[in-house]
């Protein structure tokens, strides 16, 4: 290799092997790769922190004649970024390059920090970044002619002026932290984009195709740095989710049990940090994206509909007060609505949202009033679903109350509005000795009762 220009620091893996490359009269990456007796489909080699840019690193050192780890070392960053999510790394991965013209003409260099999805606009030129040709149309793609202008017109980037945009809050961010700091906010920000991208839906952890579905990710990234430094963008997301899942299953209102379900997810939404210092602009609202952006439970989220409506585990089980196994034994076998998979039924999904409400109201209509009182006879006669210490007196747990109290045979109790959750529902101690007393009183072991033991 006659030409070894060393990388700059911020320098993007990938776009020190272009410059390489076409410094050494190579504008095809893969010819360039080539000549190292490296796969050319090796996409990974540009994946900093995999084994595969590990060899190939080592490789190129070798013949560039420097040390390894001092090479390495200019991709640290890069690096610690690129292992935080998945998400960083899908634009190396798959897609065309981003780039702002103005730098790429005055530096020569392609930026790590442009091919990062939180990266919206340059700091530098208050532009927004590129990933198309303003002349030809055509995406960018990564080749040695990148450096000087689109590789696929006679545009160059010493010619052109990008349209001023206002930066966001979030860019300003980003371009004023450095090392640990700056981690800290990618992930922030990575983390509430998962939530902001889809905000009524449950299913939001796991997404895909993501740069398919959606096109431009500059609200949704600002967004998701306001969902992570302002308590009140959080609350009203909140405030919003309920209203959504409320309208969806329509009928009298279902806010307590909607807030049962939504605190499943306290832990995402109550990440914030407000002590930031970063200045928080003007709110933005994204529009929901496409339902297929979301992984889990690809078959099941065909349609907007139903992808819209989808929880999790956790929050059934919390809902519910009942655990994960026995909540699928439940829905396979009818008692709860949900879904099984066609061709094998071991596999369950989680209900949704209006799944757990018409659960709700099912059990409702089949309740007689309960009136409250806070006398200790009224304590001991009736016992709150989900109270599974309390049933242990007749060897029960709540899962196995749920056909007798469906199919009629025992009472359930209710308050006498509707707006509640399931722990509000009560089983009659006298019911269950009636109805099972015998269970326990053929054992030994029985629990002494408060009174018992007085
Ligand atoms: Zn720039
Ligand atoms: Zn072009």
């Amino acid at each position: 290799m006659p030409f070894r220009p060393m990388p700059f620091h911020g320098e993007l893996f990938k776009g020190y092997i272009i410059r390489l490359a076409s410094r050494n009269g190579r504008d095809e990456l893969k010819d360039f790769v080539k000549a190292f007796e490296i796969a050319a489909v090796a996409k990974r080699i540009y994946v900093v922190g995999t084994p595969e840019h590990q060899r190939f690193i080592e490789v190129l050192s070798n013949s560039m004649g420097v040390d390894c780890a001092a090479l390495a070392k200019y991709f640290e960053q890069e690096k610690e970024v690129q292992v935080l999510d998945w998400l960083s790394s899908r634009h190396i991965l798959v897609n065309h390059p981003s780039v702002c013209p103005k730098c790429v003409a005055k530096h020569g260099y392609l930026k790590a920090d442009w091919h990062l999805y939180y990266a919206t606009h340059c700091h530098e030129h208050e532009c927004k970044l590129w990933n198309r040709c303003p002349q030809c149309g055509k995406l960018l793609t990564w080749n040695g002619m990148l450096l000087d202008g689109c590789p696929s017109c006679a545009l160059k980037w010493k010619n052109v002026s990008p349209i001023k945009a206002e930066l966001p809050s979030s860019q300003v961010a980003l371009s004023n932290v450095q090392g640990q700091a700056k981690l800290e906010l990618i992930k922030q920000i990575i983390l509430k984009l998962n939530i902001g991208l889809r905000p009524f839906d449950a299913s939001f952890q796991k997404l895909r195709d993501i740069d398919k579905y959606v096109c431009d990710l500059e609200a949704h990234v600002e967004h998701a740095f306001q969902l992570a430094h302002s308590k009140d963008a959080m609350v009203q997301l909140k405030v919003k989710r309920i209203q959504h899942w409320q309208s969806k299953v329509a009928g009298k209102p279902q806010v307590e049990l909607f807030n049962k379900l939504d605190a499943a997810n306290d832990y995402l939404f109550n990440r914030l940090d407000t002590e930031s210092g970063h200045t928080i602009g003007e709110s933005v609202e994204p529009k929901e994206s496409s339902h297929q952006v979301l992984t889990s439970h690809r078959r099941l989220n065909a349609s907007p509909d139903k992808a819209c409506l989808e929880l999790t585990w956790p929050q059934l089980k919390d809902t519910l007060k009942i655990n994960e196994e026995r909540i699928k034994s439940l829905i396979r076998g009818g008692l709860i609505p949900g879904r099984m998979h066609m061709n094998s039924p071991d596999k369950v999904s989680p209900c949704r949202v209006d799944d757990v409400v018409a659960f709700f109201r099912d059990i409702k209509q089949q309740a007689l009033p309960l009136v409250a009182s806070n006398d200790e006879k009224h304590q001991d006669e009736f016992i709150a679903w989900g109270d599974d210490k309390a049933l242990s007196k007749y060897k029960l747990k709540t899962h196995e109350l749920i056909k007798p109290v469906s199919s009629g045979e025992l009472p359930i109790y209710a308050p006498d509005h509707h707006d509640h959750v399931f722990e509000d529902f009560r089983f009659c101690a006298s019911s269950l000795e009636q109805m099972f007393g015998s269970r326990a009183a053929n054992t030994d072991f029985r629990k002494p009762t408060k009174k018992q033991s007085a």
